[in-house]
């Protein structure tokens, strides 16, 4: 049997098992029976299986019956807290958890890679390695699954992983060198005062006026001591302080996020915020910390192997289908494992055809299933070639 119909043959099977998923769509670090069904189909399929890496990760080795190169393969697992709206009969069955980003399709995809990979074990160079990570929704996921030495036993020497996107047309792979998704730091920040009464604010210590300076003052840090060319988004999404319209209270709290695509400025600025919010809370006579809560470096691609990725899938689906889009502020923690090896991250197109695309993290959340054969195809064209198969 040709590659092409190996494929060919699972195409049914690939959607079926993402329609699995999506069903049971399952949180970060909660994903039991995601990573059950995943380990289950790699036995079956004769990879080395080791389950329970970072809580729910799950890790699949293939090793071909000739020398060569390990590659891995990474894909996420988790969902998101929404209730979905689509009532399609594979539409979750848990409210509350969706699978909002696409995770379903990435996990089904490396499977069924993995899945044609190991029926021509044979003929297959070096060893290829399937990589499930959890929890990528919180940013920290890829952290202890690297910390457990997923990339070292055995020595991966390249990785490589696929995202689905509304963003782009069903069809096309959207392949980008350099920075493609921004660094994506969580931040609190509390400041504390001396609560009393509204009347007498020169007896306390109002944290909530401190707070509304430490904000607008953030936002000038963006401006004044990074260099325009640079792009930095920061934004704070919550804050919380007191209960009643006459109570000075004794606690602020924001929450926000910082994004960039330069480590250096990334650096500068998480330095820089530390510092600014004490001594701008001093001012006001108040105290205040910055606590990072989740982080990840934005992710880049080199140039060698993002080369090596658009020739694959200019030859899988021709130049027109290949396209290098704009660097997305969207954050991916892959991108720990590119600090750690050469490799690319790649955008996969599920626009809906029929109607307009709905954004990521929505609940009206849908995926043109179109785009899974073209994310497979391309997945195995890149494990190949690097394999040398
Ligand atoms: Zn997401
Ligand atoms: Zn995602």
């Amino acid at each position: 049997m040709s590659w092409a119909d190996e494929v060919a043959k699972r195409l049914p099977s690939m959607i079926a098992l993402r329609r699995d998923f999506h069903r049971h769509p399952e949180l970060s670090f909660q994903e039991t029976r995601t990573a059950e069904v995943i380990a289950e189909r790699l036995t079956k399929a004769g990879l080395d299986v080791r389950t329970g890496i970072a809580k729910t990760g799950v890790v699949g080795v293939l090793r071909g019956d000739k020398p060569g190169k390990t590659i891995a393969w990474r894909a996420d697992i988790d969902a998101l807290p929404l209730t979905e709206m689509l009532d399609a009969p594979f539409a979750s069955g848990t409210p509350g958890v969706m699978h909002a980003c696409g995770h379903d399709g990435h996990t089904a995809i490396a499977i069924t890679a993995a899945e044609v990979l190991a029926a021509r074990r044979a003929e297959l160079p070096g060893t290829a390695v399937f990589i499930f990570q959890p929890a990528e929704e919180l940013l920290s996921g890829a952290k202890p699954m690297i910390e457990a030495g997923v990339l070292d036993n055995p020595r991966v020497d390249e990785i490589y992983g696929l995202h689905l996107t509304t963003q782009d047309k069903a069809g096309t792979v959207n392949v980008r060198r350099g920075p493609t998704m921004a660094s994506g730091d969580g931040f609190n920040v509390e400041v504390t005062g001396k609560g009393g009464h509204g009347a007498y604010p020169h007896l306390s210590i109002d944290p909530m006026t401190a707070a509304a300076h430490i904000l607008i003052g953030m936002q000038n840090l963006v401006t004044k001591e990074v260099a325009a060319k640079e792009t930095v988004v920061l934004s704070v999404g919550q804050i919380q302080a007191g209960t009643k319209n006459n109570i000075i209270p004794d606690k602020a709290v924001m929450r926000g996020t910082l994004r960039t695509f330069d480590l250096d400025v990334r650096e500068q600025m998480l330095g820089r915020l530390q510092s600014f919010v004490a001594d701008m809370a001093r001012a006001y006579r108040a105290e205040a910390r910055l606590d990072l809560t989740m982080g990840c470096p934005p992710v880049i691609n080199p140039e060698r192997e993002t080369q090596l990725v658009h020739r694959c899938a200019v030859d899988e689906l021709g130049e027109s289908a290949v396209v290098e889009g704009h660097p997305v502020m969207a954050s991916d923690d892959m991108s720990l494992f590119l600090r750690a090896r050469p490799g690319c991250y790649f955008r996969v197109g599920i626009s809906p055809t029929h109607s307009r695309s709905v954004p990521h993290h929505a609940p009206e959340f849908e995926m043109n299933e179109d785009g899974l054969p073209v994310g497979l195809r391309v997945a195995l064209g890149v494990l190949r070639s690097r394999l040398g198969a």
